[in-house]
């Protein structure tokens, strides 16, 4: 797939005279048409919807645009569950995925009528006791445990991951929600991530389709949804093909015909709770390089590190670097490229082929729409970025401010640090 900036050489340096780098940027028109697509794909069945994971890009403008598409938010913790009744989503447009909960988060959620996604069968209890009644619909997330295969090979490990609930905890479960009074359940699975696939939601739609059959079958319970969670990946690496979210549908609703209708279930709705796949693609780190450096090896550092983009450093993972101006010239040096924390993993790339790079010019790290702001953090006192949309009309819009040092000593209040500082 070819990576291609969502801005030229000049609109960045117009950007960077109001807003500084770095900045995430992000494409409207790109999240729009991917999001049209979602829906379509997955227009065949009634029920369908997408629960943005909101600990992807926890931004209220961007989730704004999933809406108008019909999506949902799928929420992991108190505060984005606040940000979601902020914004005026709130019962069944809420899926609550969390796992470890906090009893005032579920309360909450309760507060909220959020869909619950059990992620223990202890938790029935737990719930039970923190809202006096369950509610009339839930889900139980499921953990089949071993590893999960797809025709070319092994995906992932569930069997090594805390979630979820063992097949035979499912079936104990949805007897005690009955017992409970609880009418509705939905099945959840997450069992693979970042998969660029084609194969993924079709293989695990046919393990849970096939669970919930059992499921009806030997509890009674009636199947309202099955929710296909995450892991829907994209290409980072521009030789990788990306995932057709159509093929991805059509592969679904063959399995739905093939295991769900037959068994008289053609009325359960497909949810999904895809990131990744809704926003990767569709967010950039526009950032400048303010040295180089050669020594061992030779080096530039940009005014980013992994404080904006953690995930070179966390996962080794691989993110496409655009430099603006230089698009057609030849790859023909070899750089590390850094950012200034005092961790030596701080390196958006390692040994990568780029263009000969000056001071000033400014890079585009590809794919961070996802995963990337979001799990920004303020190590070494570095501050959080920026993030502004490119509307379709070619303006930019502020959509976070960037963090100030007044933000990063607010949580001592308690010593008027900033105040002492008669700046
Ligand atoms: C992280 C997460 C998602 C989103 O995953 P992506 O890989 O970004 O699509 C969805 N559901 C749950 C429960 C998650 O933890």
């Amino acid at each position: 797939m070819n990576k291609i900036p969502f801005i030229t050489k000049e609109k960045a340096q117009e950007i960077a005279m109001t807003y500084p780098t770095p900045f995430h940027l992000y494409d409207e028109r790109g999240i729009r048409e991917n999001a049209k697509a979602v829906k379509e794909a997955f227009a065949w069945n009634p029920g369908f919807k997408e629960y943005f994971a909101v600990k992807a890009t926890p931004n209220p403008y961007l989730i704004q645009i999933l809406r108008e598409y019909g999506c949902g938010c799928d929420c992991s913790s108190m505060t984005e569950l606040m940000l979601s009744k902020a914004m005026g989503i709130e019962g069944e447009d809420i899926m609550f995925s969390s796992n470890d909960t906090p009893a005032e988060e579920y309360a909450f959620a309760g507060e909220l009528g959020a869909i619950i996604n059990l992620d223990d069968i202890t938790h029935i209890d737990f719930v039970e006791k923190i809202l006096g009644k369950l509610p009339r619909t839930i889900s139980c997330r499921y953990n089949p445990g071993g590893v999960f295969k797809m025709s070319n090979g092994i995906m992932d490990n569930p069997g090594d991951a805390k979630y979820g609930f063992t097949t035979e905890q499912m079936f104990e479960g949805y007897r005690l929600l009955k017992e409970k009074g609880v009418e509705d359940f939905g099945i959840h699975a997450f069992l693979a991530s970042n998969t660029v696939s084609n194969e993924y939601y079709p293989v695990l739609a046919r393990e849970l389709f096939e669970l919930a059959v059992r499921l009806k079958k030997e509890t009674g319970a009636h199947i309202k949804f099955i929710n296909l969670s995450g892991g829907i990946g994209i290409p980072y690496q521009p030789d990788q093909e990306a995932n057709d979210i159509r093929v991805i549908g059509e592969g679904v609703r063959r399995v739905y015909e093939e295991v769900l209708v037959p068994a008289g279930m053609g009325d359960v709705a497909i949810y999904t709770e895809m990131g990744r796949f809704m926003m990767g693609p569709y967010g950039q780190l526009v950032t400048k390089a303010i040295h180089e450096k050669h020594t061992h090896k030779e080096y530039i550092g940009v005014d980013a590190c992994a404080v904006n983009l953690m995930r070179p450093a966390m996962y080794g993972a691989y993110h496409h670097i655009t430099v603006l101006g230089k698009e057609d010239a030849p790859c023909s040096y070899k750089y590390d490229v850094t950012g200034s924390l005092c961790e030596n993993n701080d390196k958006f790339a390692v040994d990568r082929m780029l263009p000969a790079i000056e001071k000033g010019d400014y890079l585009v790290i590809h794919d961070t729409g996802a995963h990337g702001y979001a799990m920004g953090y303020n190590y070494n006192g570095k501050l959080k970025s920026a993030e502004l949309l490119l509307k379709e009309d070619g303006s930019v819009q502020l959509i976070r401010r960037a963090e100030t040092p007044k933000d990063y000593f607010a949580t001592l209040d308690c010593l008027d640090i900033y105040d002492k500082l008669e700046l």
